[in-house]
């Protein structure tokens, strides 16, 4: 087992590799059309996603860029604003008209201060629109922010800014603040502090804050302040931030932007993209799952075509196709060998004229005739008919012809079918058979002839002999000197002595012509004996359905005999078993059983105590009706017979030969049920 095993084991692991390889080969294409209009696929919703996430990028950076600008732009008209209001020159009974008109205009700003060129406050005015958020004390000369953005302004001499800072409030929370500085003509600065929180409210479009967030930054990107929605969950945020450098400190402005739920399909393009590649990806599984279907239904296709194809060429009935012209179609290689012509020269002689090359020249009238009734739509008979071709090296034999129309699958005809059997062979062994028959017949007759012959012979010499002896005795009495009419009378018995003696002469020469027979003795095998009957047999049985046995005991000896007419006797025996069988009240199994074995010990005509000669013995045995007391008493009598239509001369025809030959002849009950006729032949 476990050998088995390893042997077989490379070998299926082989199969398998060749089945795996025919596979890939097979789906190799269809893998990589798939792998390639998937990854297209993929490719195309990726880049319309992508272009959609640059687009709304860009316009988010370009809003941004406006609101740097819009920012840029605010903030230097402010520090122009402030700067203005010096032009008619400053003093302390103005500033806080002044102030107030300033503060007014500018929400962004917190609060404004005059300091001189050492920065301490001169004047200064808060916003009406806020809480005080500054206190006075801290806003000293040495106030950082202040003085930071002042000496970056005088350094300038332009107005600068701070760097944010942020101022709490009581009660917690705070503001960022950065300041401006600007330096005026007279000694001394301006200083205006940003609320970043309402610079982004003043100087930045409303619009920008709608749906966004938009903060300023340190440029680390700590938030300082920040204004609009904020963000929702689920959405996709973008991100834009430009930096403002202002002289003397650097702001970012940072916009958060975001879309709704990051979409499977963000624009209607990616969802044709999208849709598009569905319904190819499906064509591809359907075409694929066609291209499959297709591929069985051609192997299906292949394997019935190869099947009808072996069908076709092993077929021993020749067979040919017509078409409703005449001109044949097709021809199986059984018909091209049955008459010798290749399929292209049967094929190519039916181009115009219908005349094929296999009908016998003499007779290509009648069968042209035949064929014009066929084609004219008469019906051939079903049971065939018998027709005469030639083959190609002009010998002519006999065929068995079926012809049936040709309809094709829409049921129209499309020609004539026919199908051919050679019925030579057929033919020469009916005619052997029949050959046999009559020989059989013949010497049958002839035997019975011989029979009453010598049956006549036998019984005709007493009265013959009567007749002589009663004619000498009339003579004697007459005596030898009768004259007259007595003379007349000795004459006639004279004559009639003569007569009977000449009888007497033709019967005896006819016996001996009947028993010189003797002399034909010859060394036959019992198997020649039985071959040469069992035709006959066969066709009687075959008539009255019994089943024949034939049982011959091996390395048999040759019988010694007259081979004709022991067939005769065999031949008997086998056609009463057979009629004996043949009874309407006869319902079991009919069983004829030959048998030719050696026989041991014999008691014959010739069979003495020093008969050394080896015997055959014949056996016929039936399950027949079996033979009664009565007739078992006159069996071998002539002209016994329990037959309407019989001789009642075979079975004494059949011990007459037996005994000729030295052998017996007997009988006996068979089992279950009919008779065994058993005979003995001397071996040669
Ligand atoms: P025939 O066959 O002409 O009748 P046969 O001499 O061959 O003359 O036979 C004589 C009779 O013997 C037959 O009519 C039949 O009644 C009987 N007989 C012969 N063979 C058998 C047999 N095998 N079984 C039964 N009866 C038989």
């Amino acid at each position: 087992m476990q050998d088995v095993l390893t042997a077989a084991s490379p070998r299926w692991a082989l199969l398998a590799f060749a089945r795996l390889r025919s596979l890939w080969k097979r789906w190799f294409l269809w893998l990589i059309l798939a792998v390639l209009v998937s990854a297209l696929l993929v490719t195309v919703v990726w880049l319309a996603g992508r272009h959609e996430v640059e687009q709304v990028q860009a316009a988010l950076d370009r809003d941004t860029a406006d609101a740097v600008s819009d920012l840029r732009i605010g903030l230097q008209r402010n520090a122009q604003s402030l700067r203005a209001t010096q032009a008619s020159g400053l003093d302390r009974t103005h500033w806080p008209e002044a102030a107030a008109t300033l503060l007014r205009e500018h929400r962004e700003w917190l609060r404004l201060e005059w300091r001189d060129a050492a920065l301490r406050p001169l004047e200064s005015a808060n916003t009406p629109y806020r809480m005080r958020l500054i206190d006075e004390e801290s806003r000293g000369a040495d106030q950082t922010d202040v003085a930071l953005a002042c000496t970056a302004a005088r350094k300038l001499g332009a107005p600068a800014y701070s760097p944010s800072h942020f101022v709490p409030v009581l009660g917690g929370g705070g503001v960022e603040v950065m300041e401006l500085c600007v330096p005026i003509d007279a000694g001394g600065f301006l200083v205006a502090s940003y609320s970043l929180r309402d610079t982004l409210i003043e100087l930045v479009g409303p619009t920008l804050t709608r749906g966004q967030e938009v903060a300023f930054t340190e440029t680390d990107g700590t938030r300082l302040v920040a204004l609009g929605t904020s963000r929702r969950t689920g959405t996709r945020v973008f991100t834009s931030q430009q930096l403002i450098d202002l002289p003397g400190a650097a702001l970012m402005l940072r916009v958060d932007g975001w879309r709704a739920a990051p979409d499977l399909f963000p624009n209607v393009l990616t969802a044709l993209v999208t849709g598009i590649s569905i319904a190819l990806v499906s064509v591809l599984v359907l075409l694929a799952r066609d291209t499959r279907r297709r591929l069985r239904a051609e192997r299906d296709l292949a394997d019935a075509l190869a099947f009808r194809k072996a069908m076709e060429d092993s077929v021993i009935t020749g067979l040919r196709a017509r078409d409703l012209q005449g001109r044949i179609t097709y021809v199986n290689p059984a018909f091209c060998e049955m008459v010798g012509f290749s399929p292209e020269e049967l094929m190519a002689g039916s181009g115009e004229s219908t005349e094929v090359p296999y009908w016998p020249t003499e007779l290509a009238h009648e069968y042209q005739q035949r064929q014009a009734r066929r084609l004219a739509g008469s019906m051939p008979p079903r049971e065939g008919f018998e027709s005469v071709f030639m083959r190609k090296d002009g010998t002519r034999f006999p065929v068995l012809i079926f012809e049936a129309p040709l309809i094709n699958a829409q049921r129209v005809q499309t020609g004539w079918m026919s199908a051919f059997i050679d019925i030579s062979e057929q033919r020469r062994i009916e005619e052997l058979s029949r050959a046999s028959q009559e020989r059989l017949q013949a010497s049958a007759r002839l035997a019975t002839v011989g029979e009453m012959a010598s049956l006549l012979s036998h019984e005709l010499t007493q009265p013959l002999a009567a007749i002589a002896s009663y004619a000498t005795g009339s003579l004697n009495m007459l005596g030898p000197h009768a004259k007259g009419e007595q003379a007349e009378v000795a004459m006639a018995v004279r004559r009639i002595a003569e007569q009977a003696d000449r009888a007497g002469q033709v019967i005896r020469s006819v016996h001996d012509f009947v028993r010189r027979r003797d002399r034909t003795r010859e060394a036959v095998a019992p198997q020649a004996l039985v071959d040469a009957v069992l035709p006959l047999v066969r066709l009687q049985a075959r008539k009255l359905g019994v089943i024949i046995e034939v049982l011959l005991e091996d390395r048999l000896p040759q019988a010694m005999c007259d081979r004709t007419l022991v067939e005769q006797v065999l031949l008997n025996l086998a056609r009463n078993a057979m009629q004996a069988m043949d009874t309407p009240d006869n319902a079991g199994e009919r069983v004829l059983r030959l048998r030719v074995a050696r026989a041991v010990a014999v008691g014959g005509t010739g069979a003495g105590a020093e008969d050394v000669r080896r015997w055959l013995e014949f056996s016929v045995a039936d399950l027949g009706s079996g033979i009664s007391e009565e007739v078992a008493s006159r069996l071998f009598t002539p002209f016994f017979t329990t037959r309407a239509d019989g001789m009642g001369l075979g079975l004494s025809l059949c011990r007459t030969v037996v005994e000729q030959h030295g052998g017996v002849l007997m009988f006996e009950p068979n089992q279950p049920r009919g008779t065994v006729f058993r005979f003995t032949l001397p071996a040669a």
